[in-house]
């Protein structure tokens, strides 16, 4: 794909004044998407924002007044929510092999909801809020017996070591409702990620709700929350088609009201918890190119930042064989021809693109790589051979922001 694109001025711009490599984030397109979502599911949902998809400091602090929740999956997480403006009253702790000090962490600082995984890890829980004179509110993560077909990424109905098996759910609900300083306030499932088609995602909902609606009649409960892992993809590769989300809502909207009227559901708020479908299409990856070269018949753009940065787009996050994401050639022109792209590490894993179809590559070329908005630099080994951080951008209408952060935003 090399046709001129509309945010090139934007994107030109934050490589000439930030300098490059650089992830340049789209706060105009991440209010489009909260809006579509909000119109799709006409108020049926709140929203929960999983910080783990992009914890950029800035990026945390521009969805807080937008959207409701925000899901940690770490301590490190949840100080960089608090940093950004997020009362952690507004926060979920999901994640498995949780450490007594982060539970504490998390429960002396009045985090929302724990997400227990575990029956062991419900009991330290209680431990340590009894220890503190505290009872904290917690829901119960399940890991359902299947997923649907048409998951990227799948986690249910094979051994996990996330949340716990719906099959031994009857075991152990009763022993974590019987931990008298934990509150039993809702149930989690989050099973599988990256679903273009909305038949499978209606139907994975569905699964859910016969779940929860089961566990909630055999034991009485009335829940304040019930979340769903959205697991709503976004179109990475050339041949993906964009997730129709008003076919999801169609889908499903019908039977998520039929829930909602049960006596039993008639005030529990359903949470839509979700990271890429929110910020991945909003962000780019700018690389730059440094030299060109011909090696055995075949072209080389060398790019000044690759997989120490992006390590999905260099398909080594998960994928079984490579697909180029979709990128263009910033200022755009006609195809020329194939082209690999590699970025500047000494390894040959370092593909951002193999004989991608561009227009005429020179050093000094800006490649723009689509889709980069979540799971980029904080999921990529960033140390990997000691080359920079990439800088971060964060923008708002015409006006770009350095929201490039540094370790210390953590672990000080
Ligand atoms: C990763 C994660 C999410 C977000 O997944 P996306 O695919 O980015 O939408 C939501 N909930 C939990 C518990 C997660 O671990």
């Amino acid at each position: 794909m090399s046709a001129a694109n509309g945010d090139d001025p934007l994107l030109a711009r934050a490589a000439e004044e930030f300098g490059t490599p650089a992830y340049v984030f789209l706060g105009d397109r991440i209010d489009t998407r909260i809006g579509d979502l909000r119109a799709a599911f006409g108020g049926r949902f709140t929203l929960s924002y999983a910080a783990k998809s992009n914890p950029n400091p800035a990026l945390l602090g521009f969805l807080e007044p937008r959207v409701e929740n925000l899901d940690i999956s770490s301590i490190g997480e949840m100080r960089l929510g608090l940093k950004a403006g997020w009362t952690p009253q507004r926060m979920s702790f999901t994640g498995p092999a949780k450490r007594d000090a982060e539970l504490e962490e998390a429960i002396l600082g009045g985090v929302g909801e724990l997400i227990v995984e575990s029956v062991d890890e419900a009991v330290r829980a209680d431990r340590i809020a009894r220890a503190n004179d505290r009872r904290q509110r917690i829901m119960v993560r399940i890991g359902p017996d299947r997923v649907p077909k048409g998951f990227g990424d799948q986690m249910a109905g094979r051994p996990s070591p996330f949340g716990i098996d719906y099959e031994q759910i009857h075991s152990a609900l009763p022993e974590i409702l019987g931990l008298a300083n934990l509150e039993l306030i809702g149930l989690h499932i989050y099973s599988g990620t990256q679903s273009l088609v909305p038949g499978a995602i209606c139907e994975n909902y569905r699964n859910f709700m016969a779940i929860f609606r089961e566990v909630c009649a055999r034991y009485e409960l009335s829940p304040e929350k019930l979340v769903f892992g959205a697991g709503l993809g976004v179109p990475y590769f050339e041949n993906d088609r964009p997730l129709d989300l008003a076919e999801v809502a169609a889908g499903i909207a019908d039977e998520l009201d039929a829930l909602r009227a049960e006596d039993r559901f008639n005030a529990t708020e359903l949470v839509l918890e979700l990271g890429r479908y929110l910020v991945g299409e909003a962000g780019y990856y700018v690389t730059r190119v440094t030299t060109v070269k011909e090696s055995r018949g075949a072209r080389f753009g060398l790019c000044d930042g690759g997989m120490n940065h992006h390590l999905p787009a260099s398909g080594n996050f998960g994928m079984v064989i490579h697909r180029n994401y979709r990128m263009h050639k910033v200022g755009g022109g006609e195809p020329v021809g194939k082209i690999n792209l590699s970025g500047p590490l000494c390894t040959p894993l370092d593909k951002i693109g193999v004989g991608v179809n561009l227009p005429e590559i020179a050093a000094g070329d800006l490649i723009a790589v689509h889709c980069s908005g979540a799971y980029g630099m904080t999921a990529s080994p960033v140390l990997f051979i000691s080359h920079p951080m990439p800088k971060e951008i964060l923008a708002v209408g015409d006006q770009l922001r350095d929201a490039t952060r540094s370790l210390s935003d953590i672990w000080t």
